[in-house]
């Protein structure tokens, strides 16, 4: 997980500012009236201009696990705090979710399938539970939520790399409740994650045991290790975050 740097101050999509907002003026005049439920539009958060936008900024990657995506599936437009309802822990979910967020573009972002639907799915767990928001006359800057927000945060103060695995940072509570609810340590993605890094730590002690005479053969090889820690800084590099951790842990200074 990194930060999408790129979102960051973005303008929302217009279709959320005209028919989202309309939308969510009804919400809350109907929550006011004692509704608990909605009729929410995948048409607006998940309108084409939305998802295209969230493509383009977080460069084809899911907000959380840094796959890419878009070769595989069109991706999910997931809510970080959840329009339907919420669950802290494993109760059964609580009504309501946080509707006046439904079409709210700091509470959108793009991500893969198995991260939203089997893992995240309606879980937004809070340090302190009677911190929550829970309806749109709350405010949700008094939450302490235990997942990063993958934008206004930055996750790699949280999520460190043992390898390919993922683990929390001094033990921060929230990047251990990050890492398991949202299975970033799920076998499939430990695997994806793992040819990745051996790929690239091969290129690594290949370069760095290569003999040094001759030179520019020696050249070759740090050129080519230099190019992968470059891309490890690049957003759009899969696995960005595992790749910093291991350059960290290995610089290139042969
Ligand atoms: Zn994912």
């Amino acid at each position: 997980m990194i930060q999408i740097r790129n979102k960051i101050g973005s303008v929302a999509p217009k279709v959320l500012t005209n028919e989202g907002v309309a939308k969510t003026d009804n919400y809350k005049t109907e929550f006011n009236n004692g509704a608990t439920e909605f009729k929410f539009d995948s048409g607006i958060y998940g309108h084409k201009e939305v998802k295209e936008r969230l493509v383009t900024l977080q460069q084809g990657k899911c907000c959380f696990c840094e796959s890419k995506i878009r070769h595989i599936s069109y991706g999910d437009v997931e809510h970080y705090r959840p329009k339907a309802g919420w669950v802290q822990n494993n109760e059964p979910i609580n009504k309501p979710g946080y509707y006046w967020l439904a079409y709210d573009w700091d509470n959108l972002l793009l991500s893969c399938q198995l991260c939203n639907q089997q893992f995240k799915k309606n879980y937004f767990p809070l340090l302190t539970e009677n911190s929550r928001a829970r309806n749109h006359n709350e405010d949700i800057n008094n939450e302490d939520p235990l997942f990063i927000h993958p934008a206004n945060e930055n996750p790699e103060e949280y999520i460190e790399f043992n390898e390919e695995m993922p683990i929390a940072v001094d033990n921060k509570i929230r990047g251990t409740v990050t890492i398991t609810n949202l299975g970033l340590d799920r076998e499939l993605l430990n695997e994806q994650r793992k040819k990745t890094l051996n790929m690239v730590s091969d290129i690594y002690n290949l370069a760095k045991n290569f003999p040094d005479n001759p030179p520019e053969l020696k050249k070759v090889a740090k050129d080519k290790i230099t190019k992968y820690h470059v891309d490890s800084g690049r957003d759009e590099t899969e696995y960005a975050s595992m790749l910093r951790c291991f350059f960290r842990k290995n610089p290139i200074d042969f």
